[in-house]
Parts: structure tokens; C-alpha cells; sequence
């Protein structure tokens, strides 16, 4: 169990001082309040916490709270700190205590009843959250709060179908994320079409993924996969590249399956292309197009020499390399090719959660296309 900081806590004492003395005294009318005035169960309450007997000092407190009905605002304080802390069992209590007040005020039974669902939603128990946000999404004050939580429950139930039609819900009263949100369910929506042979209906579902969001490279390499099933190599080969030219995190995992398609005979004059982009660009693409090279064992090919020459002399981190190799790129290809072949591919921008694989949704943070490729490596 985790322990609550002190100044967590001293926070969480706050507000519960100031909710207690308020709910018992009345503000303004004999305040300042003696410490020595307050109920003896509260002193215990806080003994408890000293102690770090959270259980006992949650119990003392929520017997203090049912004394006194003022103290809705300290309910919601003490459950939302206890969800972020990850303690959700303990916000559940509370605000099933607050819905068990027969006295509670519509607006706070709705409030309590949101603050409810997202607890059931942090302890994955989705059915019960789905059930609770639908409810209250009905009430027109907490409706985008609830819809655009309801979406995040269909995400993790990978229900796209339903997580599009909330995020069309959520558009109609301008409360939807960006565009791009909706064209990756429309993709995920693609993907199971093109697993069940659906291929019209894939192409349909990737049409309406690029009206929502344009350029979108998902979109044109799942386009690709259905042109390379169908036997259409050459438009695979435009799709691929230009998914690749829009989106060069994809290099690290597409550049072999490219260069696959296009066949040896025309796989230099497909890197120099490649090559020229990167160069036209920034720095940094020209270096990413370098480290999905050396992994993909090409850092010997033509096209990529003097690339690779101009990354390490440029990086200050890898000059120190390339003088020690003397500037011979099998060497350093080889060394570098090592590491990465154990090193984290991908980070995500939002989390910094990082791994091998390649996400369009982080299954971290649930955040949409935040995967980039990392390719910084540890030297020794
Ligand atoms: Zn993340």
C-alpha cells in the first residue's frame, strides 16, 4: 500500500480542517475556531494518519463527514486524491458514502456519480464505468466530461465502433479531440475489415480516415497492405514511400519491408530518394534515416555513404565514435548495430514510455500518434 507524502497529506489536512471547521461552525461566525474545539474522533482521525494507518483514518473521517452535511467539497477532494494516488478502493468508498446521503443535492449526486465512474474506470472495472458515464452523460452540464470519458472506456474494450460514434457525439456539442483521433479509429475499424477479407469495406473505412485527417500515413499504409495483397506491387511501392516520406518514425519498421517490394535492381535508386528527403529536411531526419539504415544492415550501401559520414561527423556524441573507428563505416555500422539491436526503438512524446514496438495508441498514456522513433543510443 502505498504511503501518502507529507505534503500530500498536509494538503488533504487542509482541506479537511477547513470542510470540518466550515460544515460544524458556519464561517464567518466564530471563526477563528480553538483547535481544542474540534471533535475528539477528528484528533483520532489524524493520529491515524501520523501512524500510517490510512484504512482506520479513512473510516474516522468518513464517520466525521456523515455528522456533518457541509462537507461535500471535502468528500470530492479526499476521493480525486485518492483516484490519482491509485488508491481507488478508498475513493470508491467515499463517494458511495456521498451517494448513500439521502440529503445529497442533485448536482452533487451527478457530480458524485461521475467522480464514481472514473473511479470504476482507474480500477478497470469498464462495464460498471460505461454504465455510469452513459448516465451521465445525460445531464447536460457533465455530458462532454462523461462522453469524452466513455470514449476512453471503449478504447480499452478496443470497441471502436462505439468509440467513434461517442466521438461523433462529442463533435456535435464541439467538445471532440482533434480530427486524428477519429481517423485512427476509422483505421483500427480498417484493420479488423482487412483481417476479415472486408476489403471493400476497408477501402471505404480508409476513405473516410483521410477526410478527417490528411496527410495521414496510417491510412496510406494500410492502403498499401490491401494493394500488396491484391498482387498491385507498384502502388504498394507509392504507398509505402510516401507513408514513409510523411511519417519517418515508420522507417525503423518499414524500410525492409520497402526495399522487399521495390527488389534489389531498383533498391539504391529507392534510397537515394530517400536520402535527398531526409537532406531536405533537418538534421535529425537525416540522422533517423541513418540509425533504421545501420539497423536494417545497409549502412554499407552506396546511396548512404556519405550520409552516414555527415551524421557522425555532425553529432557531437558520435564524432568521438567515428575518430575511434577512424571513419570506417563497417566498424562503427557494426557497434552501433549491436546496441540497437538491444535498445528501445520507440518513446512516447507524452509519457516517455518507451519499448521495442512501434504504437499509434500508447497503451501508457491512451494518447493518439504520440510514438516517436528513438534511436539515441547509450555509448560507452
Ligand atoms: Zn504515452
Amino acid at each position: 500500500m502505498p504511503d501518502l507524502s507529507l505534503l500530500t497529506w498536509t494538503v488533504i489536512l487542509a482541506a479537511l480542517v477547513i470542510g470540518l471547521l466550515a460544515g460544524h461552525f458556519g464561517w464567518g461566525k466564530r471563526w477563528p475556531v480553538p483547535l481544542g474545539k474540534l471533535h475528539p474522533d477528528y484528533l483520532t482521525g489524524l493520529d491515524y494518519l501520523v501512524t500510517e494507518q490510512p484504512d482506520r483514518a479513512l473510516d474516522m473521517f468518513l464517520k466525521l463527514m456523515d455528522a456533518s452535511p457541509d462537507t461535500v467539497e471535502t468528500h470530492f477532494a479526499l476521493g480525486s486524491l485518492y483516484r490519482r494516488r491509485g488508491e481507488v478502493e478508498r475513493a470508491i468508498r467515499i463517494h458511495q458514502n456521498l451517494l448513500a446521503r439521502e440529503t445529497l443535492a442533485p448536482e452533487h449526486r451527478e457530480q458524485a456519480l461521475l467522480a464514481l465512474a472514473q473511479d470504476y474506470l482507474r480500477a478497470g472495472l469498464l462495464d460498471r464505468a460505461e454504465r455510469l458515464f452513459q448516465q451521465v452523460s445525460e445531464v447536460p452540464r457533465l455530458r462532454a466530461s462523461a462522453l469524452d470519458s466513455l470514449r476512453g472506456v471503449y478504447e480499452r474494450q478496443h470497441d471502436w465502433q462505439q468509440a467513434l460514434e461517442t466521438y461523433r457525439q462529442l463533435a456535435r456539442i464541439k467538445a471532440a479531440p482533434p480530427r486524428l483521433v477519429a481517423a485512427h479509429y476509422l483505421c483500427e475499424l480498417a484493420t479488423l475489415a482487412i483481417e476479415r477479407g472486408e476489403i471493400s469495406a476497408a477501402r471505404d473505412l480508409l476513405r473516410q480516415a483521410r477526410e478527417e485527417s490528411k496527410p495521414f500515413p496510417r491510412a496510406a499504409l494500410l492502403r498499401a497492405q490491401i494493394a500488396e495483397r491484391e498482387g498491385q506491387t507498384e502502388l504498394a511501392v507509392r504507398l509505402l514511400h510516401s507513408a514513409l516520406r510523411e511519417s519517418p518514425k515508420l522507417l525503423q519498421d518499414e524500410l525492409p519491408h520497402l526495399l522487399n517490394l521495390v527488389g534489389a535492381p531498383r533498391r539504391d535508386a529507392v534510397l537515394e530518394q530517400l536520402v535527398a528527403d531526409a537532406q531536405s529536411r533537418d538534421f535529425s531526419e537525416l540522422k533517423r534515416l541513418v540509425f533504421a539504415a545501420i539497423a536494417a544492415n545497409l549502412a554499407t550501401a552506396a546511396p548512404f555513404r556519405a550520409a552516414i559520414e555527415r551524421v557522425f561527423i555532425q553529432d557531437a556524441t558520435l564524432k568521438a565514435l567515428w575518430e575511434a573507428a577512424s571513419g570506417q563505416v563497417e566498424r562503427i555500422a557494426q557497434e552501433i548495430g549491436a546496441l540497437l539491436a538491444h535498445a528501445e526503438k520507440y518513446r512516447c512524446s507524452e509519457c516517455g514510455f518507451a519499448g521495442r514496438n512501434f504504437y499509434w495508441h500508447c497503451p501508457a498514456c491512451q494518447n493518439w500518434d504520440s510514438f516517436e522513433s528513438y534511436a539515441i543510443v547509450k555509448l560507452r
